[in-house]
């Protein structure tokens, strides 16, 4: 991520308010956005600056927006080299916004400027985040509203922030904290969530939404699918964050990183070839028990799987150092050991205890002891184990899946800089 241009910033006076738009063909929309903020900002009083953040439109995008910066001081562009996604945009401009109170919008004219002067009102009253609720949401029903309605309560509840929205994009920050948050994949709908990581005080307030006008919508059916992903994902990185350790000592965490990861990708790849005769083994040792021995073919395959991220996430890591922040080379580190951590010593101890019951004359007495009668215990226990074990390292997938496509755009050009 080139970031060479920001040196050059403009010495005019540091703007109070910034207005981040993230815009992906929208060639119909951006003008009239601009012209609708503008018309908002202007009587509120302060210096502000709009933000757009072209995230490689293949429209005549761009083209609008250059045009109508040379004529616009406030207009500041951000253009990507290719589409990079909208909490890659997002991303980009918290980063280069100049204001101290932040706002984000939609660059589809769903949101409406109107209600910036509430949010700012709102996050006055001493709040660091105000989200947007859009109450009479004016998308379709059963493909949008419902899922987002079902998505919304399990994120209410897996992360204890029960915000009615949070997939609506207008929403006011202080800078000062969101800057601080840290976005990965398709986060930017976690931005509550993940700000209670960094003690945002939240609240929010009911506003506008119209129907899209102009261009189309960005994302089908495949974001619930995708939004299911990221809660879990999201289970795991509070978890990392919980769990942290003082932030200032990078060189032990460069250390624990050269010392353990690299045999660790070794020894999974060892594990996975030591895995497949598991599943021969299975079918011997457990005969007709199927699930048995899948879950160890499934094993063996997520063990590939992982050894392969994990080597694709150090590579990615090593090329990227110098542009990812302490934070981040925390996050991608610390969430490789997460899950497994969790459920690794479980799943093995249930393997373990199983695998002894089976080789020890306790096998034939067992189903007395435990009173069960149709199935022998010691393959509950090896199927049990080995499907705990399984689930860490799905968790692990997810995980680092997510962690690999940190702020993952190269920025082309800036406008107005
Ligand atoms: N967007 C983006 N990059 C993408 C997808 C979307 O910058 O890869 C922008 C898009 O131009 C719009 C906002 O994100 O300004 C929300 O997208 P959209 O309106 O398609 O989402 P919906 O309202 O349908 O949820
Ligand atoms: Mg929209």
């Amino acid at each position: 991520m080139p970031i060479s241009h920001r040196s050059t910033a403009r010495t005019v006076k540091k703007p109070i308010l910034s207005i981040v738009v993230p815009v992906y063909n929208e060639e119909e929309n951006v003008r009239m956005l601009f012209e609708k903020i503008q018309a908002v900002c202007e009587p509120i009083g302060e210096t502000y600056e709009v933000l757009f953040v072209d995230d490689g439109s293949h429209d005549g995008t761009f083209a609008v927006l250059s045009e109508l910066s040379k004529q616009k001081p406030k207009l500041r562009v951000i253009r990507f080299q290719k589409n990079a996604g909208q909490t890659a945009a997002m991303a980009a401009g918290f980063e280069f916004a100049q204001g101290q109170r932040i706002i984000s919008m939609d660059g589809d004219l769903q949101n409406d400027p109107a209600d910036i002067p509430k949010l700012l009102e709102k996050l006055d009253e001493g709040y660091d985040l105000v989200c947007g609720w859009r109450k009479e949401r004016q998308d379709k029903f059963l493909t949008r509203r419902v899922p987002s309605i079902v998505a919304n309560w399990i994120i209410g509840k897996v992360t204890g922030v029960p915000i009615h929205d949070n997939g609506c994009s207008l929403k006011a920050y202080r800078a000062s904290v969101i800057k601080q948050v840290p976005l990965y994949g398709e986060m930017h709908r976690f931005i509550p969530a993940m700000s209670t990581v960094v003690g945002a005080r939240i609240t929010e307030i009911v506003v506008t939404h119209h129907p899209r006008r102009f261009g189309k919508s960005k994302y089908g059916l495949g974001r619930v699918w995708r939004v299911m992903l990221d809660i879990i994902a999201f289970k795991f990185i509070i978890s990392v964050f919980a769990s942290r350790p003082n932030p200032q000592k990078p060189s032990l965490r460069q250390r624990l990183s050269n010392v353990l990861f690299r045999p660790k990708q070794k020894a999974f790849r060892v594990a996975a070839f030591l895995s497949l005769p598991f599943f021969v083994l299975g079918r011997v040792l457990l005969g007709s028990a199927n699930i048995a021995a899948l879950s160890c073919f499934s094993l063996a395959v997520a063990l590939l799987i992982l050894a392969w991220i994990t080597e694709n996430t150090i590579q990615h890591a090593k090329r990227e150092s110098s542009t990812l922040d302490t934070l981040e080379r925390f996050f991608i580190i610390q969430c490789r050991r997460r899950p497994i951590r969790f459920f690794g010593p479980i799943g093995v101890a249930l393997f373990g205890l199983g695998a002894i019951f089976l080789l020890t004359p306790i096998n034939s007495l067992l189903p007395e002891i435990l009173n069960v009668r149709y199935s022998n215990p010691s393959t509950i226990f090896i199927t049990s184990g080995i499907l705990v074990f399984c689930s860490g390292l799905f968790g692990e997938l997810i995980t680092f899946a997510n962690a690999k496509r940190v702020k993952d755009y190269t920025i082309e050009t800036f406008l107005n800089f």
